[in-house]
């Protein structure tokens, strides 16, 4: 690892350069000079102000709350959504584009009512609305959405509930949408516009033949579930112009997938989506609104490259290339320019959340006590393994390499048939891994690495155990192998001396990262300090604000952890605007259907009973009963 500073120490530019954070951070995460994390807000016409995770992390425990903890920082999001609007309207000035651009956040990408609340409140400025595709997020969307210059665009199924619903919203003046995606619904939308006497504002969803290549490529292209074929969209306008209803097909809607990597894609799909819009605009169909979906991607890796857990394009390059691309192909046809509309989710909130998590203990992958000798009278097979030791060099290391696996694995035999003991056993393995960790050091002064040991330092890695939960608060690591960016959030003064992988708290072999972010290619461990005695270390996840916390899961009953949203003022102080405490250990018993209440009477019985059985006494009882109860009334994680 290069040491840049002048005296050859290491610096903290060395370790923004090992976790990457400069290029993933997007501008809004840097390391101070004091070796922490700090979030970066911006403020127009001053300077930014930068503030260190520990210090949050001390505000958060000065009010009495335990980690795990879920960290929203409103500026962040405020910044993206000013970002995506801005992008636009330059683009849109740029070349002369006649039409606007107007957002819609697809609710699902985080459904808490807090960052809604703040989507709605950043958004006004920019009529930013809201997208949904379920009637719970319309009605989240319709009581949450104050201008009626916003758009509600309405995806999904949707029932007779969920139509007299958005027409409700129509005849307020509201500008919802219902995108139809399916040819059954179209009948259900003019059957209730009649009834309820409200002309409603139409959209169809199209089924493209572009794809994407990244993680959700089955959700645009041929095979896409939702959207309509081309001869569902012929018979939706025939139908629309039986009805004299043409001029309420207002919108063409795609969705391509989430995190589109490439923008060729891009380009490619708003070609398509161009042409047809052209097409509907000739079939006498109002139109006025071309909207593109979501996919606009998150570079997690910070590699700049069309790899699923990156892009390689910037926000400015995609704007620019969907306003070009539409320009061109409607130009061409002499259309209007319509409202451009994008469902960005992703991009718009995953920079705002942090998983914050301290580290609870470790397990080394390091030698035991070796002793000077060879206790005496030990089995030929650890004498062997014994000498392998005594005679490693550097021009023996592949040869010492096959012979401590093959005497490892006799002794292995040997101990199950009965022949050598727990202790012996013990001592092989200690002698065992520190031949590995030689063999590992040396590697570096060989010449030439024997193809079978290329690699080796990757499998000597430590566990860290985390406090938090993959399931509950990262599912997409566990479920679709996402890659968010993670790194200690102190001490990055400190050369990282160890590579760990992380371990959660569910103990589940699947509650794990072992794949984490690289500028080249995905790596199995993380560098991160020893731990220190008396001294706590932090982890932080980032970029984790979207999908993931309405995704998890109570595995092992560990429930939501902690919320702390806070908003960093120009001076350079922040405010926590918002606590939300995670489940109890009664929540989430409830969640799964047990009555916390019935359980504390059973268990009063139980202690009851030991007190009648003179095992306990009263006394002990109460203490008993008291911690049970206070369990029951705790955090799901550990506590410190
Ligand atoms: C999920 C979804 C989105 C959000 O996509 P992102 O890639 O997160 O921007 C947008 N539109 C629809 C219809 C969706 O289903």
């Amino acid at each position: 690892m290069a040491k840049n500073d002048l005296l050859g120490r290491w610096s903290i530019n060395d370790s923004a350069n090992l976790y990457g954070v400069k290029d993933w951070g997007a501008g809004y995460f840097d390391l101070s000079p004091k070796g922490e994390v700090v979030v970066r807000a911006k403020f127009p016409g001053s300077s930014p102000v930068d503030v260190s995770l520990i210090d949050i992390i001390s505000g958060i425990r000065e009010r009495g709350m335990g980690m795990p903890v879920l960290l929203r920082i409103e500026n962040l999001l405020d910044s993206q959504i000013s970002q995506l609007n801005e992008s636009f309207r330059h683009a849109i000035k740029a070349f002369k584009y006649k039409g606007t651009y107007q957002g819609v956040f697809p609710i699902k990408v985080n459904q808490q009512a807090q960052v809604i609340e703040e989507v709605a409140r950043f958004g006004e400025r920019f009529n930013h609305g809201l997208e949904a595709g379920s009637k719970a997020e319309l009605v989240i969307a319709l009581s949450m959405i104050n201008s009626t210059k916003s758009l509600i665009v309405c995806n999904g199924f949707k029932d007779e509930e969920f139509i007299d619903l958005g027409l409700y919203a129509v005849s307020m003046g509201y500008k919802c949408f219902f995108v139809i995606e399916t040819p059954a619904e179209l009948k259900i939308v003019l059957e209730r516009s009649k009834a309820l006497g409200v002309r409603p504002l139409i959209g169809i969803r199209l089924k493209l033949s572009s794809r994407s290549s990244g993680h959700w490529q089955d959700s645009g292209g041929d095979s896409s579930i939702f959207g309509l074929t081309t001869n569902q969209m012929v018979d939706v306008i025939d139908t629309l112009k039986a009805e004299n209803m043409l001029d309420c097909l207002q919108l063409l809607h795609y969705h391509l997938g989430s995190q589109i990597p490439n923008i060729r894609d891009i380009r490619s799909a708003v070609r398509e989506t161009a042409r047809y819009y052209a097409d509907l605009v000739r079939e006498g169909a109002a139109m006025g609104y071309i909207d593109l979906g979501g996919g606009l991607a998150v570079d997690y890796d910070g590699s700049q490259t069309n790899f699923v857990h990156s892009k390689n394009y910037s926000l400015a390059e995609y704007c620019a290339d969907v306003i070009e691309v539409i320009m061109e192909i409607l130009d061409e046809h002499e259309v209007c320019h319509p409202t451009i509309i994008t469902e960005s989710g992703r991009a718009t909130v995953a920079y705002s959340s942090i998983l914050l998590f301290n580290v609870l203990d470790t397990n080394l992958f390091q030698a035991g006590p070796i002793p000077e000798e060879l206790p005496p009278e030990s089995p030929e097979l650890l004498e062997n393994l014994w000498l392998v030791r005594e005679t490693l060099n550097l021009k023996n290391v592949q040869e010492c390499y096959n012979d401590a696996i093959y005497y490892r694995e006799e002794i292995r035999e040997q101990f199950k048939v009965g022949n050598i003991t727990l202790r012996q056993r013990a001592l092989s393995d200690n002698i065992f891994i520190d031949i590995i960790h030689k063999i590992a050091e040396s590697l570096d002064k060989l010449k030439r690495v024997p193809r079978e040991l290329v690699g080796l330092q990757d499998v000597l890695f430590d566990i860290y155990y985390g406090n938090f939960s993959v399931f509950q608060s990262l599912p997409d690591a566990w479920a679709i192998d996402q890659i968010f960016p993670l790194m200690p959030i102190h001490r990055l003064l400190e050369e990282p001396n160890r590579r760990a992988i992380l371990a959660d708290i569910t103990c589940d072999s699947d509650g794990k990262i072992d794949k984490f972010a690289d500028l080249h290619d995905v790596r199995r461990t993380i560098p991160v300090h020893s731990l220190k005695d008396e001294e706590e270390y932090f982890i932080g996840v980032f970029l984790v604000g979207a999908y993931q916390e309405t995704l998890g899961d109570l595995h092992n009953l560990l429930g939501d952890t902690n919320v702390v949203s806070i908003r960093i003022n120009e001076n350079g102080s922040f405010d926590f605007v918002r606590e939300i405490e995670g489940d109890s250990i009664w929540d989430v018993l409830s969640y799964v259907e047990y009555e916390p209440k019935v359980l504390v009477a059973k268990f009063r019985d139980k202690a009851e009973a030991a007190v009648k059985a003179g095992t306990i006494s009263v006394a002990q009882r109460r203490e008993i009963v008291s911690a049970f109860e206070a369990s029951i009334r705790g955090y799901t994680y550990y506590e410190n």
